[in-house]
Parts: C-alpha cells; structure tokens; sequence
C-alpha cells in the first residue's frame, strides 16, 4: 500500500534529505550531513518514505 503521491511536498523533502544524508567515500562510514554513522537515522527514515511512495519515484542512491 502506497501512502504517499510521489509528487507530494513529503517525497520530494524527503529525496532531497536522502540524497544529502549519505556517506562520503572517505568518512569512514559517517553521514556527510550530519556526521551519524551511516546510514544515519535521517536516511533511514527518508528510505522509508520512498519505500511507501507511488510507483514511479526512484530514490537517488547518491
Ligand atoms: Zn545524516
């Protein structure tokens, strides 16, 4: 079940986080955003949002 439009302010808020809140390949595992270890609970959360988006919306793995 799909609960969010992948148009919506809550899916394209939560690309952007997901998109900013990755690992650096030389962090030693740390999120380059907010320096948690990845991936960091800002991302966890954002996967999830695209996890339960319409069909049609990628999450952008970098
Ligand atoms: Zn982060």
């Amino acid at each position: 079940m799909y609960l969010f439009e992948r148009d919506s302010i809550v899916v394209s808020t939560a690309a952007e986080l997901l998109a900013a809140h990755q690992p650096l390949a030389d962090s030693m595992g740390s999120c380059a955003t907010c320096g948690a270890t990845a991936p960091c609970l800002t991302a966890i959360n954002a996967r999830q949002i695209a996890e339960a988006t319409t069909a049609g919306w990628q999450p952008a793995d970098h």
